[in-house]
C-alpha cells in the first residue's frame, strides 16, 4: 500500500509498504478514505518533533472504514465508518479515568499515530486501543464533515470547554488558522455576547468575515483597543491564544480584563515570559496544554445536528498519489490554502 513516510529531517516520501495487520486484541485496521495535512506534520518534517521516529508513516487526522478488529474491540465493527482520534489512550489509568487522556501513562499514550507509530496518510492504518480511538460517524455526516473530529475539532472543543465561557462574555481568539477557526466554531456553542478574532493575515481575517459575519476582527496592532472597546470591563472576559508567537502570548494577558481566564493552547517554538510585576493584581487564571481528545462522540453528534460545520476549511483536495504537491501547497501557504484533504483512490 502507499504510505507517506518520514525518512529523515527535511525528507518525506511516498513509499510502497506492507498493509498493517492486527498486533493486539484491542487493535483495529482502518481503510483510510480521507486524511489531512496538519502543521504538526510540517514540524516533524523540519525535525522539531524529537519523538518522531524515522520510517513511520505520517498523518494523524483521518477518517475511514473499519476493515478488521481485534477480539477485545467492542465499540466498532468491520464496515463501520469511523473517525480516528489523534490521541491513543488506555481508558484505564488515573489520567484517563479523569478525562485527562493527553497524559495517559500507557507507553503509547498521547500523540502516537503518525509520530511514534504509523499514521494515516496511507491506504490503511492500525489503530491501537480502538475502543477509545475510533468513533462511528453518523449516517448523515459525510467523511469530509467528520475529517477534523479527531484532531482540530477535538482541540477547539476542549479549549472552549475548559475556558468557562458564559453568555455574558466577550471572548477573544488569537489566531485564525485552522485550529483558531475550529476553536471559533466551538466557542460559538456557548453563545457568548461577543466574539473577537485576531490574526495578522488579511486573507484569514477576510475568511472570518465572510463565514462568521457576527464576529469582530482585529489585527495584532488593533486588538488591544478592540478588546477594550468591545467589552464591558476593560478587556476580554476570556482569551484563547491559538497563534503561538511571542507577540500573541503577550497580547493574551494584555487583552484580558482583570480576573479573566486565559487559555493557551498554542505550541511555541521556545519558552515565553510572563512579566509578573506588570501583571500583579490583574488576578488572571491561566490554563495551558494539549488537547484531552476524548469528546469525539459529542463532536460527531454536534456535526449530525448541524451545530458545527468545518467543511469550508477544506480549501484543496488531492489524491494520495499527489500528496507531495499537496504538502508543497500547504507548506508554502499558496492559493489561500487553509486545509488540504487527501483522498484515497480505494474509496
Ligand atoms: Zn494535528
Ligand atoms: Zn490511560
Amino acid at each position: 500500500m502507499l504510505a507517506y513516510t518520514y525518512l529523515e529531517e527535511g525528507k518525506f516520501a511516498l513509499l510502497d509498504k506492507l498493509k498493517p495487520v492486527l498486533q493486539d486484541a484491542q487493535d483495529a485496521i482502518v481503510r483510510v478514505t480521507l486524511s489531512s495535512i496538519c502543521t504538526s506534520d510540517l514540524h516533524i518534517k523540519h525535525g522539531s518533533v524529537p519523538r518522531a521516529v524515522p520510517g513511520i508513516t505520517v498523518g494523524h487526522e483521518m477518517v475511514g472504514v473499519v476493515e478488521a478488529v481485534g477480539e477485545a474491540v467492542t465499540a466498532v465493527r468491520p464496515g463501520d465508518r469511523v473517525t480516528v482520534n489523534v490521541e491513543t489512550y488506555c481508558g484505564q489509568c488515573f489520567f484517563c479515568q479523569h478525562g485527562w487522556v493527553n497524559n495517559c501513562v500507557d507507553p503509547n499514550g498521547g500523540w502516537a499515530l503518525g509520530c511514534r507509530i504509523d499514521g494515516g496518510q496511507a491506504e490503511y492504518v492500525r489503530v491501537p486501543y480502538a475502543n477509545q480511538g475510533l468513533n462511528k460517524i453518523p449516517d448523515n455526516v459525510t467523511d469530509a464533515q467528520a475529517l477534523f473530529v479527531g484532531d482540530l475539532l477535538a482541540t477547539g472543543y476542549w479549549a472552549a470547554q475548559i475556558s468557562e465561557i458564559t453568555p455574558e462574555d466577550t471572548v477573544l481568539i488569537l489566531g485564525a488558522g485552522p485550529t483558531g477557526l475550529c476553536t471559533l466554531q466551538c466557542v460559538q456553542l456557548y453563545s457568548p455576547r461577543n466574539i473577537l478574532v485576531c490574526d495578522k493575515d488579511p486573507a484569514r481575517l477576510d475568511f472570518v468575515r465572510r463565514h462568521y459575519p457576527h464576529v469582530v476582527t482585529a489585527t495584532p496592532e488593533t486588538v488591544l483597543e478592540t478588546a477594550r472597546t468591545r467589552s464591558e470591563h476593560g478587556g476580554a472576559d476570556v482569551v484563547l491564544e491559538v497563534a503561538g508567537a511571542p507577540e500573541t502570548f503577550q497580547l493574551a494577558w494584555q487583552c484580558a480584563r482583570p480576573n479573566a481566564v486565559v487559555t493557551v493552547i498554542a505550541l511555541y517554538d521556545g519558552p515565553q515570559t510572563l512579566p509578573l510585576p506588570e501583571m500583579y493584581g490583574k488576578n488572571l487564571t491561566f490554563k495551558t496544554g494539549g488537547v484531552d481528545g476524548c469528546c469525539c462522540g459529542e463532536i460527531l453528534a454536534l456535526l449530525a445536528a448541524g451545530r458545527l460545520d468545518t467543511t469550508p476549511l477544506i480549501t484543496h483536495t488531492f489524491p494520495l498519489e499527489e500528496i507531495e504537491a499537496a504538502y508543497d501547497l500547504f507548506e508554502h501557504r499558496r492559493d489561500g490554502v487553509i486545509k488540504v484533504a487527501i483522498w484515497n483512490g480505494t474509496a
